[in-house]
């Protein structure tokens, strides 16, 4: 080793490090500046409602019976015509995520026959304790900006 050569990788580090003043920052200000997602991006989940406010969940489980980490709770109640939720015969009286147990893999969208659950693009995801890790139905519709404007029944 000649004593030139930490000089050389001096200098070389030097040059990585300067030639990086000319480059665009990648930094995001957050949480004043957010990042864009790319569009297949799988953030928090959405529970979504029909253009007339009727929930699009009609209670069938089949997004619990999909999601391999467990983290789906549903429970169904029957409509009546005093009391109507959704189209169909039934709707979703509770209906819970699990966000700790979440992976985050898209199957329960998938499985939702009236494409009730999305995945959206939020990622904003911090909780202080466990019981707030649960989202709730109430919380799955509120916490959706698209549907902000709908007052959630229950
Ligand atoms: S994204 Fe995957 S792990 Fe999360 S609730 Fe849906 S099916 Fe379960
Ligand atoms: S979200 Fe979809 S799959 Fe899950 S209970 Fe509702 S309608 Fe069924």
């Amino acid at each position: 080793m000649s004593v030139l050569d930490p000089i050389v990788e001096l200098v070389r580090g030097l040059f990585t490090s300067g030639k990086m003043i000319f480059e665009k920052p990648v930094t995001f200000q957050y949480p004043e500046e957010k990042r864009k997602v790319r569009p297949r991006f799988r953030g928090r989940h959405v529970l979504k409602r029909y253009d007339n406010g009727l929930e699009k969940c009609i209670g069938c489980s089949l997004c619990a019976a999909a999601c391999p980490a467990d983290a789906i709770f549903v429970e169904a109640s029957e409509n009546t015509d005093e009391k109507r939720f959704s189209p169909g015969e039934r709707y979703a009286s509770t209906y819970e995520i699990n966000m700790l147990r979440c992976i985050y893999c898209g199957y329960c969208e998938d499985a939702c026959p009236t494409e009730a659950i999305v995945l959206g693009d939020n990622y904003e995801l911090s909780f202080y304790d466990r019981r707030s890790a649960i989202y709730t139905c109430l919380l799955l519709r509120k916490l959706s900006l698209m549907f902000s404007n709908v007052r959630c029944q229950r």
